[in-house]
C-alpha cells in the first residue's frame, strides 16, 4: 500500500508517526512544507523536515516538539555573548550539526531533496521524506509594525518565534514560489498513491503553503486515491501552535468546519474527498465524507487509531 501525507512540522510529524504504526508495511511518502525555512548565521534550517525527520527517527525532545533531545545551547550562548544577531532563534548544538551539513551540501550543488535523503540516511525514518519543492519558498508574514504604524512583511520565523504571534496577521506571502516547483518524486507519488491525507497541521502555514507550490495541486487532484483531511482544530481552537491566529486573516473561521469549507469538495473544485472531524464537533462541508472520530494524539495507541481512520475513510 502507497500512502502519501501532506505534512508540517509537529502536527505532521505526530500523526506520520501514527501513519507508520496503523500500516507498518505500507510505503509512506511525506510531502513536508519549507515555507518556515530560514538561512540564520550563514546556516540553512528547515524546521518542519527536521522535526518530522527527528520524531520518526527518535531524536525529537517529545516534550518541547521541535530539536533534539538532550539539546545543550552553548553555541547560541557564545552567539549573544558576540551579539551576533538574531538572539532570539533557538539554535541548539546537536541541532547545529544537521545545519552544518545540510548547509554544505547544499552550498556544493546537491538539491534539498537530495540532502534531504542524506541526512534520513542517519536517521531512518521509515518513510520517504520529501521536501515541497527544491527551490526556496519563504512564507512572510504581513503586519503592521507597532512602533511606526506601517505595514511591513516580515519572515515567518520572527513572527512566530520573535514575536510569539503578537503582531495581528493581515496575509501571508511566500516569496519565491513563482519560481518553485514540486520536488522530484511529489508528482510520481501522487500518481502512485493508495491514499492521500492531509495531517492535521496548520492550514495556512503548512498545508497552505505545501499547496501553493505551483503544479503540486494540480498533481495531488490528479491521484486515483481518495483525498482525506484531518482538522487541527478541535472544539473551536487550534490544539497547539498558531492555526488560529492564522486562520482569521484568511477569512477562515476557527472551527473544523471553516477549515473543511477552506479546503472544500473535491467534486467542487476543493481537494478532500473525506474530512475528518474530533468526536463531538460537526462540520458540514458540501460534497465530503465527514466523520467524527477521536482526534487528539495524546497516546502512540490513540495516533494510531486516528491515522487508522483516516486510510478507513480513504477506502484502504
Ligand atoms: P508546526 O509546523 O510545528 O506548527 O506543525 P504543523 O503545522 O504540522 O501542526 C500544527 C497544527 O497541528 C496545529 O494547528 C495544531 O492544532 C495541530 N495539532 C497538534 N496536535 C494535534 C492533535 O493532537 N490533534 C489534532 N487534531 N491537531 C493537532
Ligand atoms: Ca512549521
Amino acid at each position: 500500500m502507497r500512502i502519501v501525507v501532506l505534512a508540517g512540522g509537529v502536527g505532521g510529524a505526530r500523526f506520520l508517526r501514527g501513519v507508520r504504526a496503523a500500516v507498518p508495511d505500507a510505503e509512506v511518502t511525506a510531502v513536508v512544507n519549507t515555507g518556515d525555512d530560514v538561512t540564520l548565521h550563514g546556516l540553512r534550517i528547515c524546521p518542519d523536515l527536521d522535526t518530522v525527520m527527528y520524531t520518526l527517527g527518535g531524536g525529537i525532545d517529545g516534550e518541547r516538539g521541535w530539536g533534539r533531545l538532550d539539546e545543550s545551547w552553548t553555541v547560541k550562548e557564545e552567539l549573544a555573548a558576540y551579539g551576533a544577531e538574531p538572539t532570539w532563534f533557538g539554535l541548539g548544538d546537536r541541532d547545529l550539526a544537521t545545519h552544518l551539513v545540510r548547509t554544505r551540501m547544499l552550498d556544493a550543488g546537491y538539491p534539498l531533496s537530495q540532502v534531504t535523503a542524506a541526512l534520513a540516511e542517519r536517521w531512518q525514518p521509515g518513510v520517504t521524506l520529501l521536501p515541497m519543492s527544491d527551490q526556496r519558498v519563504e512564507t512572510h508574514v504581513l503586519v503592521t509594525d507597532p512602533d511606526t504604524g506601517r505595514r511591513q512583511a516580515i519572515h515567518f520565523q520572527e513572527w512566530w518565534i520573535r514575536h510569539r504571534a503578537a503582531l495581528d496577521p493581515h496575509g501571508f506571502v511566500q516569496v519565491g514560489v513563482d519560481d518553485a516547483r514540486p520536488a522530484p518524486g511529489v508528482a510520481e507519488a501522487f500518481a502512485a498513491a493508495d491514499a492521500v491525507l492531509l495531517a492535521p497541521s496548520n492550514p495556512v502555514v503548512s498545508i497552505g503553503t505545501v499547496l501553493g507550490v505551483p503544479g503540486l495541486r494540480p498533481a495531488l487532484l490528479a491521484t486515483p486515491a481518495r483525498v482525506v483531511g484531518l482538522s487541527p482544530i478541535v472544539g473551536g481552537s487550534a490544539v497547539r501552535g498558531m492555526a488560529d491566529r492564522c486562520l482569521p486573516a484568511l477569512g477562515v473561521e476557527v472551527s473544523a468546519e471553516g477549515v473543511g469549507r477552506h479546503y472544500g469538495a473535491r467534486s467542487a473544485e476543493g481537494l478532500l474527498d473525506a474530512w475528518l472531524v474530533h468526536s463531538g464537533d460537526t462540520a458540514d462541508v458540501p460534497g465530503v465524507d465527514v466523520r467524527a472520530v477521536p482526534l487528539l494524539m495524546h497516546s502512540p495507541e490513540a495516533t494510531r487509531a486516528m491515522a487508522r481512520a483516516a486510510l478507513d475513510a480513504a477506502g484502504v
